[in-house]
């Protein structure tokens, strides 16, 4: 766990290094100078203990010069920084303990009893602040360069964060409900603090500035800038000739080919959103990656959900992955996506799989009303079903529900029609990377759903899928940080185990912890051969 190696901070390129009777102006100097220390060495410092002057208690006598007093703050005389890491979990160990700039969540957890300090106190005599007693040895790694922007005295709103502040409030949303869409989907993987978001959109709205709305035409140009900006943006439209109308359009950033590359097991394509202004439903292909995050791969847009215009998504997107086939897509149940995939990926070698999401979601809008009072016992019954693993069991028990519940029979019959695509013990041999529903697409467009309005324009629509997409890299590289920079705790004694922890992500570890502790509840026995 704590790491017993030691890290000796005395680098000699440093632009300023911490000695013993440093002598500072003040205490804001001697924060912010040891703050760039931390900085440059890449650790982030909290404050620690204070100590006051003794002063007599403003409030004694009503002079003009004591009612000021009580405006002022009470002087400090001595002031201890710590490593963020100091301490250990179970925080308020006495300490005054604020993190600069931000007082962010689950902050705790990254303590290891780091035993670095700088204490520095005031000379009454001259006024100076001096270095009286340091340990400059942390027990821990610096954070990695690439990550350094995570660390809490480093947070700032990203130039995309604060694009979808401003396209938010173009849109007329209020500052609580931005402050929800933001935590929605970053939730504790923030880089700013909330009184940052107020701030950005008071300044905002001083500059008053409104662009007006860009149509079709303008978003094709834009796609046309992003592929001259960077080569590897990939994006096709189709125009129709007769009508000038921009019908369908798919597009890729280079970082969604290589997350495609990397994760292309399942894919998950959600068609469910309607962007009002244009009235084109927009589709996403998402997958999971080895943290356990949704990663988009892909968006599209088409005027309408034909077969032909689903096709068309298909075979676009295999363009552009070089015909490299997702193993598996699971989508809602809809003939025309249906048709279309076994026109184009099923040659490919796709399996097609149906979320569970959008199957329970159809159940529940097809049969609530008509089990009425019955609904609860079935909806258990068909969940058992769902999750049975053997395929004469789960025969069983769903000629069991048809006869139980004979109101729900017919919809059962049409379900049944497509059990191969949803039911588990079905499926058992397909890999899912634990995305049998289509819960991560869905986040995905909750994410998306804030910035889809009326007024949403092609071109605002973009922008949003971008910052989108930066957003969600963003949390993955937050969680490679906080993986570096969290300790792990082992659940076993298993040399497995521990070398598991060498390879793989937090995300997986976790998933293979579980299986690890459920091993141990296997009773074994010698077999003869
Ligand atoms: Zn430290």
């Amino acid at each position: 766990m704590t790491s017993e190696f030691q890290v000796s901070t005395s680098i000699s390129n440093l632009s300023y290094q911490p000695q013993i009777n440093d002598a500072f102006e003040s205490h804001e100097e001697f924060v912010d100078k040891v703050k760039n220390y931390a900085h440059e060495l890449r650790f982030t410092i909290r404050l620690g203990k204070v100590e006051y002057l003794s002063s007599k208690k403003p409030n004694s006598k009503k002079t003009e010069e004591s009612s000021s007093a009580i405006t002022t703050e009470r002087k400090i005389r001595k002031r201890t920084l710590l490593c963020s890491r100091a301490g250990h979990n179970e925080s308020k160990d006495g300490l005054e303990d604020e993190n600069l700039n931000n007082k962010g969540r689950g902050r705790s957890s990254q303590r290891c009893d780091c035993p670095f300090y700088i204490r520095a106190s005031l000379n009454s005599a001259n006024g100076l602040w001096y270095i009286i007693n340091m340990n400059l040895i942390h027990n821990h790694h610096m954070v990695d360069e690439n990550h350094q922007h995570f660390m809490s005295n480093e947070r700032s709103i990203p130039d995309d964060v604060k694009q979808r502040i401003e396209i938010l409030r173009r849109a007329g949303v209020d500052v609580t409900t931005i402050r929800s869409i933001l935590k929605e989907e970053f939730g504790d993987c923030v880089t700013w603090v909330y009184s940052d978001i107020y701030n950005f959109i008071y300044k905002l709205e001083g500059s008053g500035t409104n662009k007006k709305e860009l149509d079709a035409e303008e978003f094709i140009k834009l796609l046309e800038q992003f592929k001259h900006d960077n080569e590897e943006f990939l994006y096709f439209t189709d125009i129709n000739k007769d009508t000038d109308r921009l019908e369908r359009v798919i597009w890729m950033f280079p970082e969604q080919r290589m997350n495609y590359s990397r994760f292309y097991d399942v894919v998950v394509f959600d068609n469910t959103y309607k962007t009002n202004r244009f009235k084109m439903p927009f589709g996403i292909f998402t997958g999971v990656n080895n943290y356990g995050r949704s990663v988009c791969f892909a968006g599209a847009l088409m005027i309408d959900e034909t077969e032909d215009n689903f096709s068309w998504v298909f075979t676009k997107f295999l363009e552009m992955v070089n015909q490299h086939a997702p193993l598996v897509i699971l989508t809602d149940d809809d003939r025309a996506m249906a048709n279309a995939y076994a026109k184009i990926l099923k040659p490919m070698g796709t399996k097609h799989r149906l979320c569970q999401w959008h199957l329970m979601k159809n159940v529940m809008k097809n049969l609530c009303s008509k089990l009425g009072s019955n609904w609860s016992a079935f909806i258990k019954d068909l969940y058992k079903c769902l999750e049975e693993i053997d395929i004469q069991k789960f025969l069983t028990q769903w000629d069991v529900l048809k006869t139980s519940y004979p109101s729900a029979s017919t919809y059962l019959l049409r379900m049944e029609k497509t059990k191969e695509k949803w039911a588990g013990c079905f499926n058992r041999d397909t890999f899912m990377a634990d995305m049998t529903t289509t819960q991560r697409g869905e986040s995905m467009n909750n994410m998306m759903k804030g910035y889809l309005d009326a007024s949403t324009s092609l071109i605002k629509f973009i922008n949003a899928f971008q910052s989108a997409l930066e957003a969600q890299n963003e949390n993955t590289e937050f969680r490679i940080y906080k993986q570096d920079n969290f300790n792990i705790l082992y659940k076993t004694t298993s040399p497995l185990e521990r070398q598991a922890t060498s390879i793989l992500t937090t995300f997986s570890l976790k998933k293979t912890q579980e299986q690890l502790m459920q091993s141990y509840m296997y009773r074994c026995e010698e077999i003869s051969e």
